[in-house]
């Protein structure tokens, strides 16, 4: 049926091209939209009231345990546009049915600095502060400037500072209290006009030393940062996944001291508040690497990846992560947390 201009509510629509575990599951009805007019569109008829209904980014943080029995809203607008410039920082806005890694290529090309760490990172730009997407000792947070919403209850468009988006590890406010409330319609990002490069993290040093690289520009941090990726984390088009299946678990210091006297080795980090457990490893040291339940498993290189081998439905994943919660309870009396959203 076509709603308005090119738009289109399509019936029984597949998401297997839609969700990069490439889990075969139909929508009841679907939707493109591109523009803000096309969601205010959607708003104005009802089709946020009616049932339910699932903002679709990329798919590249969402399981789905069965099929959809409502409407999917696919975040397909596009434009960015500098919308200030003040001789130190460049404000770049972005629509949210942009690609992130596209942005990210765009930005290093110009010479603007900032999320050259956060390069090949699957999924939309209006998808990145949901969890405060970071890689490589870098999180969107750093260089975020604000976003806007469309309250859909209200049809009242706001815009959220970073500190309204309450931003934490893998977290802010729209995964938590105000779940489901917002649609995003665009992120402005705060990029450097003198870039100054990040290396802090370990993996990336090392990388960009293997390159022979002494003074990394943005441009070889990006190169370096896809090289460790290519290898380290499965290509979703080839094997279904959605990146890390779980978190990394923060515990408190006096937890983790009672935990390290058991397991001397484990493999952590310091934060602010805490210990940050490397949920890989304890998944790892559980014996799960490699493992298979049915067509899901484990990657071989990466516990904390869980992968569609081929034909896996949303419940196999489940499954498996379930299993695999309960043995890291078992062992090490630690809860994993999903770092996927659940559908
Ligand atoms: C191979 C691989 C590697 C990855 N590596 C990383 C990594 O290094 N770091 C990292 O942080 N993440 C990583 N991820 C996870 C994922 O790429 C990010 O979380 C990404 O931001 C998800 O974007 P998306 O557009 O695919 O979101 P989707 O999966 O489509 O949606 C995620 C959630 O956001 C909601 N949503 C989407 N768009 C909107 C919107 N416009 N308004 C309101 N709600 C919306 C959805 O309803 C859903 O709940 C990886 C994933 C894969 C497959």
């Amino acid at each position: 049926m076509t709603i308005r201009g090119r738009m289109q509510i399509l019936d029984n629509y597949s998401l297997k091209r839609l969700n990069t575990f490439n889990i075969d599951v139909r929508a009841k009805k679907f939707t493109a939209v591109r523009s803000n007019e096309d969601v205010l569109y959607l708003r104005e008829k009802g089709y946020f009231e009616k049932g339910s209904h699932l903002i679709l980014g990329g798919g590249s943080n969402i399981l789905f345990s069965t099929d959809y029995d409502g409407l999917v809203v696919y975040m397909d607008s596009r434009g960015r546009e500098v919308v200030e410039n003040d001789g130190e920082s460049l404000y770049l806005k972005i629509m949210a049915g942009e690609d992130w890694d596209e942005t990210v290529e765009h930005c290093v090309s110009m010479g603007w600095g900032g999320l050259e760490n956060l390069s090949m990172i699957p999924g939309k730009a209006g998808s990145s502060p949901i969890q405060n997407i970071g890689a490589y000792g870098v999180e969107l947070s750093e260089h975020f400037h604000s976003l806007e919403a469309l309250e859909k209850s209200t049809g009242k468009i706001r815009t959220f500072s970073g500190e309204e988006c309450r931003f934490g590890y893998r977290d802010s406010v729209f995964k938590q209290g105000e779940k489901g409330r917002y649609l995003i319609l665009s992120v402005t990002l705060r990029l450097d006009l003198t870039p100054e490069v990040r290396t802090h993290y370990l993996a990336l040093s090392r990388e960009l030393s293997e390159m022979g690289v002494t003074n990394p520009s943005i441009a070889a941090v990006r190169v370096a940062v896809m090289r460790i990726r290519g290898r380290k984390l499965p290509d979703p088009k080839v094997l279904g996944n959605a990146g890390s299946f779980f978190k990394n678990t923060v515990i408190s210091r006096e937890d983790f001291s009672i935990i390290r006297e058991k397991f001397p080795e484990i493999k952590y980090f310091e934060e602010a508040g805490g210990v940050k457990i490397a949920a890989g490893w304890l998944i790892d040291k559980a014996g799960w690497k490699g493992k298979r339940k049915g067509n899901a498993g484990v990657h071989q290189d990466q516990a904390l990846v869980i992968v569609n081998h081929g034909g896996a439905t949303g419940s196999d994943v489940l499954g498996l992560a379930a299993d695999i919660k309960e043995s890291v309870m078992d062992i090490y009396g630690i809860e994993l947390q999903e770092e996927v959203n659940i559908i």
